[in-house]
C-alpha cells in the first residue's frame, strides 16, 4: 500500500509518498518534496510567515506530487501520515487539517505523528546512499538507546517498545542545535541551515592547523588563542553520579559571543573557534553519555537499567554531524559493544518520509489511527505519546 505523509513543524512544507508492499517488507520512499521558506536573512522563523508559507504551498505540493506519482481522488493513497507535534501549532495545523480534508475525501485512515518519534525511528527508513556502510546492523532491536540531537531537542532515550520511551539525559536549557547555530552565528556564518556550514567550515581547515588546534585548551591561556570555552558540568560537584544526568548548552554562544567580541579575529582565529565549537559541545555529550552508561549500563545481569541494550540510533539534524558520529563510535564507554544506526543525512533533518514511517508503524504494529477531531499539539511529551488520546482502534 501506497503513504502519504506531511511533516510542517516548523518552515519547511514536507510531504512524502511512501510504499510498502507487505507487513514484511521494507518502506520504501517514492518521492519526498520539501519546499523551504527562507528564512535566514530575517534571523530566523516568523511564525505567522511560515503559517502562510504552508498554507500557500502544500496544496500545489500534493497536486504534483500526485500529477507525478499517479495519485489523487480516482487511485487515492492507502494511509495519510501528518506531525500533530510539537512544534508550532499554527504550522501544524496548516498541514494536519489538509491531511484530515484527503483523509475525509479519499476515505482513508489519518495517523496524526509525534515528531521526535519521526526521528527516532528514521534510522529504519533503508539507506538511498549506495556508498553507505552504516545500514549494515538492519534494524535496531528493542531495547535500544537513541540519542535525539536537533535544533529543539537533545535526549538519550530508552525505547523499550515502540510506545514505551524513557528520557534518560535531557538539555536543561538550550539544544545543541540551537547552541551550533547561535555560537556559529557570532562567528558571522549565516544562512538557513547552519550547522553544516560550521562543519564545512571546520572540514577546510587544513589537516595539520586541525591536528595544533586539537592540542590546544580552551581554557583561557594560551596567548594565542586565548578562547575560554569549558565542557559544561565538570566541576567536582558534577563529577559525582548524579541524581539525574542532564546535559547543557546555554554556555557555549555565550562564550564565543564574548570572545569574539573582545578581539580582532583574523581567519586562524575563526577556524580555531569554529573547530573547538564543534570539539567541545560534542565532547560535552560524549561526557554525559559515559556517565550515564556508568550509572545504567551494568554488565549482562546486573539488573541495570540498560541492560540488553546492543543497539545505538542516532537522529536529528545534529547527528548529520560527521565529527558526532566518530566520536560517538570511538568513544562511548558502553559495557557491551553498541551497533551504531545512522539515517541518511537528508532523513535526519526534518523531512516526511520519517512521518510517514512513524505513521505505518503506529498503524500497523499497534494497530491505531487518528479520530478527525485531532488539534496539532505544541507541547508533548515522548513518554505521553498514547495517553494525549485521539486514538482510534484500526
Ligand atoms: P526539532 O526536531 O527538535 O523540533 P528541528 O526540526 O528544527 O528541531 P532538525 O531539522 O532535526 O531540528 O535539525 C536542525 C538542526 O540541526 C539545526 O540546529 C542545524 O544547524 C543542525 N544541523 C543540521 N545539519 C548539521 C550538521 N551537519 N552538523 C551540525 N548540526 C547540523
Ligand atoms: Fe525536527
Amino acid at each position: 500500500y501506497r503513504v502519504l505523509a506531511f511533516e510542517s513543524s516548523c518552515d519547511d512544507t514536507c510531504v512524502a509518498l511512501l510504499e510498502k508492499e507487505t507487513p514484511q517488507s521494507e518502506v520504501r520512499v517514492i518521492a519526498e518534496i520539501k519546499e523551504t521558506l527562507n528564512s535566514a536573512n530575517a534571523g530566523g522563523v516568523i511564525p505567522l510567515d511560515a503559517v502562510h508559507f504552508h498554507q500557500k504551498t502544500v496544496a500545489g505540493v500534493v497536486r504534483r506530487l500526485g500529477a507525478e506519482h499517479n495519485f489523487g481522488a480516482s487511485n487515492p493513497p492507502d494511509l495519510i501520515c501528518a506531525t500533530r507535534g510539537p512544534g508550532m501549532v499554527g504550522c501544524l495545523s496548516s498541514t494536519l487539517q489538509f491531511a484530515k480534508g484527503l483523509a475525509v475525501a479519499w476515505d482513508r485512515p489519518l495517523v496524526g505523528v509525534h515528531h521526535m518519534l519521526g526521528h527516532l525511528l528514521a534510522a529504519t527508513l533503508p539507506s538511498k546512499d549506495p556508498s553507505r556502510t552504516q545500514n549494515e546492523f538492519g534494524r535496531p532491536e528493542y531495547p535500544f538507546l537513541s540519542l535525539l540531537c536537533s535544533g529543539g531537542h537533545t535526549m538519550i532515550v530508552l525505547l523499550t517498545s515502540l510506545e514505551n520511551h524513557e528520557v534518560i539525559i535531557n538539555t536543561i536549557d538550550i539544544a545543541a542545535g540551537d547552541a551550533l547555530d547561535k555560537s556559529a552565528r557570532c562567528l558571522g556564518l549565516t544562512g538557513n541551515m547552519i550547522g553544516p556550514e560550521l562543519e564545512r567550515l571546520v572540514e577546510e581547515i587544513a589537516p595539520e592547523r586541525r591536528a595544533l588546534y586539537k592540542t590546544i585548551r580552551t581554557d583561557g591561556k594560551n596567548s594565542r588563542y586565548p578562547m575560554k570555552l569549558t565542557k559544561p558540568m565538570t566541576s567536582p560537584k558534577h563529577l559525582r553520579i548524579p541524581e539525574k544526568v542532564e546535559f547543557s548548552f546555554s554556555s557555549f554562544p555565550s562564550c564565543v559571543d564574548s570572545f569574539v567580541k573582545s578581539r580582532e579575529m583574523d581567519s586562524d582565529l575563526k577556524d580555531f573557534t569554529a573547530y573547538k565549537i564543534q570539539e567541545v559541545l560534542f565532547d560535552h555529550i560524549i561526557h554525559r553519555i559515559n556517565i550515564a552508561f556508568t550509572k545504567y549500563g551494568g554488565p549482562q545481569g546486573s539488573g541495570g537499567k540498560f541492560e540488553g541494550v546492543k543497539d545505538f540510533v542516532c537522529s536529528g539534524g545534529v547527528a548529520a554531524n560527521k565529527v558526532l558520529r566518530h566520536k560517538l563510535q570511538t568513544e562511548l564507554k558502553s559495557s557491551q559493544p553498541l551497533r551504531f544506526h545512522f539515517p541518511d543525512l537528508a532523513l535526519c533533518t526534518d523531512n516526511a518520509s520519517m512521518i510517514g514511517n512513524a505513521g505505518i508503524e503506529i498503524f500497523e504494529k499497534l494497530r491505531l489511527k487518528s479520530d478527525l477531531e485531532i488539534l496539532a499539539i505544541k507541547k508533548w511529551p515522548m513518554n505521553d505519546l498514547l495517553s494525549v488520546g485521539g486514538w482510534q482502534d484500526v
